[in-house]
């Protein structure tokens, strides 16, 4: 199956987590390069039954 992961428009880091803010809205920050904004990279990745699995980019 497939799905999708954001990723940083900075960096390409998968490491992007997803924050709210009450005033600010939502929005989402880069934990490898400190990014923060309410735009992220979509990316269609192949998921195993065991989880993450397929391609793999450095
Ligand atoms: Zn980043």
């Amino acid at each position: 199956m497939k799905t999708w992961i954001a990723t940083c428009p900075e960096c390409g880091s998968a490491d992007v987590i997803y924050e709210t803010g009450m005033m600010l809205g939502q929005k989402y920050r880069c934990l490898k390069c400190g990014y923060i904004g309410s735009f992220v990279l979509e990316k269609e990745i192949e998921v195993g039954e065991d989880g993450f699995s397929g391609e793999h980019h450095a």
